[in-house]
């Protein structure tokens, strides 16, 4: 069989992952093949990235991700990197709310929307009202859910006001940058949309795994293994990992792709670079941004790229901050704090890791890094920025004085927002991209916007290219 050609737009880890599964899923086969893959910034990466300054590993981008999807962490074992892996600091894995201008300590159990009834009647973040309301939410009779709702309407269902909105829309604004109002249930909360769906109300279903699990012992998930996990030299370890395995790939850096010429019938895409360039290749995969795949196909195919630039992303910024530890008085026993909706419209803050607690490593001895999460551009300079966020967490972590270093990331565009409905956008997008026979997407606004989902993407892109063109 003669060479084969694979383009892959875009070096994030969407793009990164396709082209490792594709050399090897090639070489399994035994396909002869040559990956091209194209990035057009200066760093490998997208938005994983990381910077190692004077003892410190800053993240301007994602910081860990989470076990209960296997992608990454199989994707790590197969690199070696298995030893590598940083669990969170078991000792600071308490997460706090800030509510009404003070941190609230949230109970065991509200990280997974599972309260235990300890913590319930414990905290101060909800008041009895609110705590009632969640006990007795065991008492509610089945309701029947269209084809999506919001994260909102469908957890004060079950929750009532007071925990969805001081508890829920944090957590889930420091994972998606966006609000429950307009977050899809179905696709943000998979596991308890099915639930819903099977049982009467969520608190009956978790009630009765509770029971059964006490009667017939049966297995629980692995309390043991840390719900994040990162690497020891930060998330750059995977990229840097990734590329020292794609030395058989044709790496293009500083490249844009600015056009792709198919038509259904024809046996090749035509792809053009930014310096005139010209590449033909067997199948291409897009694993760009949403609004970036559209802008390359809307010359093709006007409908596939007005699904995807209706996608709509918000801003992210992260501002790490380095203190001496006798600067910072509080004594940051936890992973950080998550900011509720109500205090969001006070200041910039949507959340603040305290990353020296949550991953010891990242910083010297004595010193202390924090990272605060922005999901908001704001058109101030980086120093600025720097002055507002220390005013904000001054009076909360007690801190004196001025940060001794800082890094600023800005993301323009860069959280895809699930919105209801998207379920249906990403069903359209796929069923059209059928008549595309040669193209194929990968990237965080299909099934997933974490690092697991996006190695799935690229994985699966590239089990479906070597299928077709092998
Ligand atoms: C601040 C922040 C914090 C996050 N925290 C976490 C976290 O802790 N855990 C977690 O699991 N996830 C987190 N995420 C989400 C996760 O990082 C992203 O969803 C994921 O990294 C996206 O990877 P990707 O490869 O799909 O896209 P990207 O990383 O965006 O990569 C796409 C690449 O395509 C390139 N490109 C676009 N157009 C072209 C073109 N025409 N030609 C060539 N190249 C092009 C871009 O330059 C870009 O590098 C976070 C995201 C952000 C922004």
């Amino acid at each position: 069989m003669s060479e084969r050609h694979i383009v892959i737009i875009g070096g994030g880890i969407s793009g990164l992952s396709a082209a490792y599964y594709s050399l090897k899923i090639a070489e399994q086969r035994g396909i002869r093949l040559k990956v091209t893959l194209i990035e057009r910034e200066s760093w490998w990466g997208g938005k994983i990235r990381t910077v190692r300054d004077d003892g410190f590993t800053v993240e301007g981008g994602p910081d860990n991700f989470v076990t209960v999807k296997p992608w990454a962490l199989e994707l790590c074992h197969e690199l070696g990197l298995t030893k590598r892996l940083l669990p969170t600091n078991p000792n600071a894995r308490r997460v706090f709310i800030l509510w009404r201008g003070k941190l609230h300590l949230l109970p065991h159990g509200f990280l997974t929307f599972s309260p235990d009834l300890k913590g319930l009647f414990e905290t101060d973040l909800l008041s009895w009202r609110g705590k009632l309301r969640v006990a007795l939410s065991v008492l509610l009779p089945k309701r029947e859910w269209n084809e999506d709702a919001s994260v909102g309407s469908f957890l004060r269902y079950y929750l009532g006001s007071e925990m969805t909105e001081r508890v829920i829309a944090p957590l889930m604004a420091g994972v998606y940058g966006g609000s429950i109002e307009q977050l899809s249930a179905r696709m943000t909360l998979p596991t308890l949309w099915q639930i819903a769906k099977l049982h009467r109300n969520l608190a009956w279903a978790s009630l009765v795994r509770t029971l059964r699990r006490r009667l017939f012992g049966q297995t629980q998930v692995n309390q043991n293994l840390s719900f994040f996990v990162t690497l020891r030299s930060g998330l750059g370890e995977l990229v840097e990992t990734l590329l020292a395995n794609l030395t058989e790939a044709n790496l293009l850096l500083k490249r844009t792709v600015v056009t792709l010429m198919t038509n259904a019938e024809e046996r090749k895409v035509s792809v053009t670079l930014d310096d005139g360039g010209k590449l033909i290749a067997d199948a291409v995969i897009l694993s760009t941004p949403a609004w970036a795949a559209a802008e390359l196909l809307r010359p093709i195919d006007e409908f596939l790229a007005a699904e995807l630039s209706s996608i709509p992303h918000t801003h992210a910024i992260t501002v790490s901050l380095a203190f001496d530890q006798s600067q910072v008085r509080h004594p940051l026993n936890g992973s950080g704090f998550l900011v509720a909706p109500e205090d969001q419209q006070e200041n910039l803050l949507l959340a603040c890791t305290w990353t020296s607690s949550k991953y010891p490593p990242r910083a010297p001895q004595g010193k202390v890094l924090l990272r605060a999460f922005v999901n908001r551009l704001v058109p101030i300079s980086d120093e600025e920025l720097v002055a507002e966020i220390v005013k904000v967490l001054r009076p909360l972590l007690n801190i004196s004085g001025e940060p001794q270093r800082s890094w600023v990331f800005r993301w323009e565009s860069a959280m895809p927002q699930y919105t209801v409905g998207h379920a249906q956008k990403v069903a359209k997008v796929n069923e059209r991209m059928r008549h595309w026979r040669r193209l194929f997407l990968a990237g965080n606004y299909l099934s997933g916007i974490g690092i697991p989902d996006c190695i799935r993407a690229g994985r699966e892109a590239a089990e479906k290219a070597l299928r077709f063109i092998g």
